[in-house]
């Protein structure tokens, strides 16, 4: 596995791979079984794998955030090593952002109007600029997004096209716990009493989904019980629960199993924001 530090290393490494496909998993480290499944993908479907693994100033709404982001570096590389994986890149700030850390900006449409797109200003722009830079020196020909940010993964598939760019977005299930948590590198910042809690989430959603009585409700007042349940536990406060369209991302106003829909959840838990989704129909 080549480690290139800087965007003079990433060039050198690309020219040697004209006319092989490459694969590329953007990551901000602290990696687990999630971000390894973009990677085996990938590998599965490409000459060569490049994963990125860069902790990206401007898509963070929240400096304590940001300051807190765990850093697993060397043990990131070794696993990877392992998974043999071609390349990893560590970018420095003057790769991506040469005059300083800026968002582009960008018209994301109904894409970023709710659920993370409303309660985290410039996060998606932040990603986009990033991701987009990355693309651009990169020119991998498929890039590897977990649905477990689906608003992200929905946000980039637009831009690829509205930018014109030859990459080809590829999404890949989310990972779970044994106790159907989804994975995530903030996990790690949870004590074990939240951990439990927060095990709750994924559960309430599910057994919920799968009762199917919803169709004789409203997403309005399924919202609101679902809050309530996932509120019952001490470490546990909803943003949000909100039933989007899967296409579009905006909240329906009433179930219909002709349009494709999806439960959408942020809970805080401790200094934790958790977010999770699951498909309805
Ligand atoms: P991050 O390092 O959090 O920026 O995530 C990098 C990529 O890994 C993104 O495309 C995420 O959606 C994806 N990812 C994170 N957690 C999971 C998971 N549990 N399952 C699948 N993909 C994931």
């Amino acid at each position: 596995m080549t480690i290139l530090r800087n965007l003079s290393e990433l060039n050198e490494w690309r020219a040697q791979y004209s006319g092989h496909t490459i694969g590329f998993v953007p990551t901000m480290g602290a990696l687990h079984k999630g971000h390894f499944s973009l990677v085996q993908e990938s590998m599965k479907h490409t000459d060569l794998t490049i994963v990125s693994i860069y902790v990206n100033p401007t898509q963070f709404n929240n400096p304590e955030d940001l300051l807190k982001y765990p850093n697993t570096l060397e043990s990131d590389l070794e696993e990877l090593n392992q998974l043999k994986v071609n390349a990893v890149y560590l970018p420095t700030l003057t790769d991506i952002y040469p005059d300083g850390p800026v968002s582009r900006i960008f018209d994301f449409g109904s894409l970023a109007k709710f659920m993370e797109g409303l309660e985290r200003t410039g996060h998606f722009e932040g990603m986009a600029t990033v991701v987009t830079k990355f693309f651009e020196l990169i020119q991998p020909d498929f890039a590897y997004f977990g649905e477990k940010d689906f608003q992200q993964l929905a946000i980039i598939t637009q831009v690829v096209e509205q930018d014109g760019l030859a990459t080809v977005i590829v999404p890949v299930k989310t990972v779970r716990e044994e106790d159907g948590m989804a994975l995530s590198s903030r996990n790690l910042r949870l004590l074990d009493t939240q951990r439990t809690d927060a095990g709750n989430i994924n559960k309430i959603l599910r057994n919920w989904i799968s009762k199917k009585n919803f169709l004789s409700s409203t997403p309005q007042k399924s919202s609101a019980f679902l809050a309530n349940e996932i509120s019952h536990y001490d470490s546990l406060t909803v943003h949000y629960v909100t039933f989007a369209n899967s296409k579009s991302l905006e909240p329906i106003t009433s179930f219909e199993a002709s349009t494709p829909t999806r439960i959408f959840v942020a809970v805080q838990c401790g200094n934790v924001r958790l977010i999770d989704n699951f498909p309805l129909f």
